[in-house]
């Protein structure tokens, strides 16, 4: 006898990378994708099938996020794993790759296999540990790069810091080309920006605040890559930001370089201006630029340039952030509002398809790291979204799931919250009770037995 959980009423199904665009049902047994589309399996006169209702959402394929800050161990008063990983589900993602620069620095195995462990008792959200490249993240030797790959470590980033030690940087590279790891840089160049805690632009000097240039990450951009090519090694850019940078990317990848680039939805939709505005939920690292550098890094995300969004989830207790610009650390939190600030801001207004969005969400981010990506295929584990992509509600900093509140969408009326995942087996609302749920069809109709069995909800 097999059970199998039988998915009706998707507006459609979307996972742009294995071609899937319509609409269809989805058939799962053992936690697998059986049918999809108008597939159906053949089912035995014992089988069970339990009836999913996805009242007219759409099915994509879960998130990964490939940069975020979950602050454990060392910084629980900003954030947990627990607490990060409630949000990064709530906001559809089944994966998170945590940067290193946390207390004790994730520079060596025993820290790697701590975040490992937290995160598999935390919940079912797996959490990819990020090694540093350098000891306790201070640029003047590099971590055992070979232990630290075998202890788990996804990916190796300074990232919070920039490498700027070009020797340190080149043979850290020549490592990775040679042993298939991927380096992430943080790009700054920490002389160039000085004191400063906004965009250098004119309204930020106005309001008597000292400036970040371009340079400080143009010129770091344009130093790693040179540094890649002659390490014949793959390298990512984080946290892209300005015009600057995507035209080095994109010069880099014209000549067939292996460079890949990610974008945070915060520097796709809101500029310096705003951050003036808005306060210091809005300093992050690299500032906010202007509206021809958000421009750049939409047409960027759509034309492939830029392979994936990350947010950068970056959670700081509401006392860290109060002191005002000049004091407030930098960061924003992320992973609950990436889908809905980007498909209400972009997607909505048509800016950007809604398939190039998926893509960047799923697919591309699994390309940069070299991981297989959530696929809605036959024979996939199942890891789903049912995204409702028509109701709209304010972003309620207070109602998020992590323990920090820097928020930079407080208040907006966003479309596209993640209504429930289907994750480890279980299905997690997010939403309206009721929206996504279990039901009886008429007449028995899909199976041979009636629903049975707990309905985990959580
Ligand atoms: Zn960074
Ligand atoms: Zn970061």
């Amino acid at each position: 006898m097999s059970s199998y959980v039988r998915i009706i009423g998707a507006a459609s199904l979307l996972d742009p990378a294995s071609g899937v665009d319509g609409p269809g049902e989805i058939w799962i047994r053992d936690d697998v994708i059986v049918a999809l589309g108008a597939g159906r399996p053949a089912l035995g006169p014992d089988d069970e099938v339990r009836v999913l209702d996805a009242a007219g959402t759409t099915i994509t394929p879960m998130f990964v996020d490939i940069h975020v800050h979950l602050r454990e161990p060392g910084g629980e008063e900003s954030e947990t794993i627990r607490t990060g990983t409630a949000a990064a589900l709530r906001g559809g993602y089944c994966t998170l790759y945590a940067m290193a620069n946390t207390a004790p620095t994730c520079d060596r195995p025993e820290v790697l296999r701590t975040v490992i462990e937290r995160a598999r008792e935390a919940g079912p959200v797996e959490v990819v540990p990020v090694s540093s490249l350098s000891v306790g993240l201070r640029g003047r030797e590099l971590v055992d790069l070979e232990a630290n790959a075998a202890a788990g470590a996804g990916a190796f980033s300074d990232d919070g810091a920039w490498l700027a030690d070009e020797r340190l940087a080149l043979e850290a590279l020549r490592w990775a080309g040679r042993n298939g790891a991927v380096v992430m840089q943080h790009c700054e160049d920490f002389e160039l920006t000085g004191s400063g805690v906004l965009h250098a632009c004119s309204c930020v000097q106005r309001a008597g605040l000292p400036g970040i240039a371009r340079d400080a990450e143009d010129r770091a951009v344009a130093r790693d890559i040179r540094l890649a090519a002659e390490a014949q090694s793959a390298l990512h850019v984080c946290h892209v930001s300005t015009a600057g940078a995507v035209a080095a990317i994109r010069g880099a990848r014209a000549e067939g370089l292996p460079v890949s680039g990610e974008v945070t939805p915060h520097h796709l939709v809101l500029t310096a201006a705003d951050a003036v505005a808005g306060g210091p939920d809005f300093k992050m690292k690299p500032p906010l630029r202007e509206q021809h550098d958000v421009d750049a890094l939409i047409e960027a995300l759509a034309d492939g340039t830029l392979d994936a969004v990350a947010t950068d989830h970056a959670p700081h207790s509401e006392a860290r952030k109060a002191g005002g610009f000049l004091t407030a650390p930098f960061g924003a939190i992320g992973v609950e509002t990436a889908f809905p600030v980007l498909f209400t801001q972009l997607v909505q207004s048509g800016r950007l398809p809604l398939r190039r969005l998926v893509h960047a969400l799923t697919a591309g981010p699994c390309r940069v790291v070299r991981r297989v990506a959530p696929r809605l295929v036959v024979g996939a584990v199942a890891q789903l979204n049912f995204l409702d992509l028509v109701t709209t509600r304010p972003v309620d900093r207070a109602a998020l799931a992590s323990r920090s509140q820097n928020c930079p969408f407080h208040g907006q009326l966003l479309a596209g919250w993640p209504a429930a995942s289907w994750l480890g087996g279980v299905l997690h609302l997010h939403g309206e009770p009721g929206c996504v749920r279990y039901r009886t069809l008429p007449g028995g109709a899909g199976g041979r037995k009636p629903p049975s069995g707990p309905l985990r909800d959580t």
